[in-house]
């Protein structure tokens, strides 16, 4: 018997699979895929992820397969006039991490794979179709195709992308959010001794032309990003012909400066499911929403959802706190993802206006002035396991070290407060800290393992109180 199965072995699977493989928890993961995803897909992700991988003990790894990125994302009219900008920002931001990394999926997901083999209680089976589940009381039985006989697990994670086979099975409603538009994505492999491929940005460019909306990207290397949104008239099955869609780049590059790695029509959705977990069924990822890609955000998401779900089912598993917790998962998470893809359709209807007349006059409106600059959401989580649920950032402490380096995956105390026996404490927690708890004329702040805040304290009284309220004890240690 599995603690967790994991259905789906796509990047948040096999996020999922490194986090519970991290705690200790017996695993399987299973693909129906022999191979990882060779299509184009995710080319973004953020700090916040990046300390996720950090957390998973992949951030090196990674680091190295992706590109950091310090410039931002520019809203162009027609005419090359910058509308708006989603803000770049240089060095280590507040994760602790650059904020913006850019990166091919394949190459992250088999990073994300081989991170496996650290985990001998992590078990992998590719080609391995789930097609059925049952449920009892305690626990799921999983049937699969080629049949090599049932599996069984306590819970199961359906990390299972947008068809998902167990959202299906919780019987889950998708709240349709509006957009769904077909886009054309090209990947191309540039040549470096063409002069165009040197003078290409080397930052994100959505192109808000009414006659043909485009995001342009540097994903790493020598591979740039294409999107390309399909018109009314584009027939979808010719859009991924070259002699089709070469033109539409004319103004950037001409075949002679580059070679087409790969190229798809996909349909962008903004969807979000109600009802994420039912008794032993939870989901995670694509299976739970999906975002149109503006802001680079859909598989972020699923990151997140995955370092959500991990802390709590190590601590259930291992009967240190109460089912009940799972039920926390939802309510924190689905308010969060629906604030990014509410501004991800919100940027859609200003990069997709195809109203020639309805575009100059955006153009006049946001060209009035300097251009509007803008960040990612930073949403709090919505109510569950927390007095407060925003995301603690990361500085480095007194030390020089991380801050999450020298607490690991658990809660901690960080302050100045005499420590609660049982927690990982942080009592001389460095100028950042010091100087964020003073702003909020607090002596301690409590996290919970996956770094949103559990509560803030203004004495030791609120402290104990805040400390009684967790979910479980965790094991001491006091830095
Ligand atoms: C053009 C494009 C650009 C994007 N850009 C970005 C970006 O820049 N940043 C970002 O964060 N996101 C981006 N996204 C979104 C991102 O790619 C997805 O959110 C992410 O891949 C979802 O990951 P997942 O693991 O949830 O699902 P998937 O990647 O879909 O994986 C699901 C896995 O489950 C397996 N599976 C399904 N059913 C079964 C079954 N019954 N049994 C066994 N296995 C099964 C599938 O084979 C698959 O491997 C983009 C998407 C697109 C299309």
């Amino acid at each position: 018997m599995f603690d967790v199965a994991i259905v789906g072995l796509g990047p948040v699977g096999a996020l999922l699979a490194n986090l519970l493989g991290q705690a200790g928890l017996q695993v399987i993961a299973l693909e129906r895929d022999t191979g990882i995803h060779p299509l184009p897909r995710a080319v973004h992700f953020d700090g916040e992820v990046m300390r996720i991988f950090q957390s998973a003990g992949l951030a090196d790894r990674i680091a190295a397969a992706a590109r950091p990125s310090s410039k931002g994302m520019h809203f162009l009219s027609p005419d090359g006039r910058t509308l708006m900008i989603r803000r770049g920002r240089e060095g280590p931001g507040p994760q602790g991490w650059v904020s913006n990394w850019y990166f091919h999926q394949p190459l992250l997901e088999q990073v994300l794979r081989d991170g496996l083999g650290r985990f001998p209680n992590v078990q992998c089976r590719l080609g391995t179709e789930v097609v059925a589940l049952d449920e009892t009381k305690d626990h799921v039985t999983l049937h699969l195709q080629p049949d090599a006989g049932p599996v069984q697990a306590h819970y199961v994670v359906g990390c299972d992308g947008a068809r998902s086979l167990v959202r299906r099975a919780i019987g889950s409603r998708q709240q349709d959010l509006g957009l769904h538009q077909p886009w054309l994505v090209v990947d191309l492999l540039v040549d470096q001794n063409s002069k165009r491929a040197r003078e290409l940005p080397d930052f994100t460019i959505q192109l808000c032309d009414p006659m043909r909306p485009m995001t342009v990207v540097y994903v790493g290397g020598d591979r740039h990003r294409w999107e390309i949104m399909l018109m009314p008239g584009d027939d979808p099955a010719r859009m991924t012909e070259p002699e089709i869609f070469w033109p539409m780049l004319a103004r950037w590059l001409g075949p002679e400066d580059a070679v087409i790695e790969r190229s798809a029509v996909y349909t962008f959705h903004s969807v979000i499911a109600e009802g994420w977990r039912r008794d032993r069924l939870l989901l995670a990822g694509d299976s739970c929403h999906q975002t149109p890609p503006f802001l680079g955000q859909g598989m972020c998401a699923g990151m997140r959802d995955a370092a959500n779900l991990a802390w709590k089912l190590d601590l259930i598993c291992r009967g240190l706190a109460d089912d009940a917790l799972l039920d926390t998962y939802e309510s924190e998470r689905r308010p969060h993802v629906q604030t990014f893809i509410d501004l991800a359709v919100k940027l859609g209807a200003v990069i997709q206006a195809t109203d020639p007349e309805a575009a100059r006059e955006r153009d006049r409106r946001f060209a009035s002035g300097a251009p509007e600059m803008f960040d990612y959401p930073q949403p709090a989580l919505g109510p569950g396991a927390h007095r407060d649920g925003r995301l603690f950032p990361q500085p480095r402490l007194a030390d020089g070290r991380l801050l999450d380096e020298a607490v690991g995956n658990r809660f901690a105390v960080l302050g100045r407060a005499s420590s609660p026996p049982g927690m990982v404490a942080i009592e001389k927690p460095g100028p950042e800290i010091s100087a964020w708890l003073t702003a909020r004329d607090a002596i301690a702040v409590v996290l919970r393992p996956d770094r949103y805040i559990f509560g803030v304290a203004r004495d030791q009284e609120a402290l104990a109180k805040l400390t009684r309220a967790l979910p479980s004890a965790p094991k001491s240690t006091v830095t």
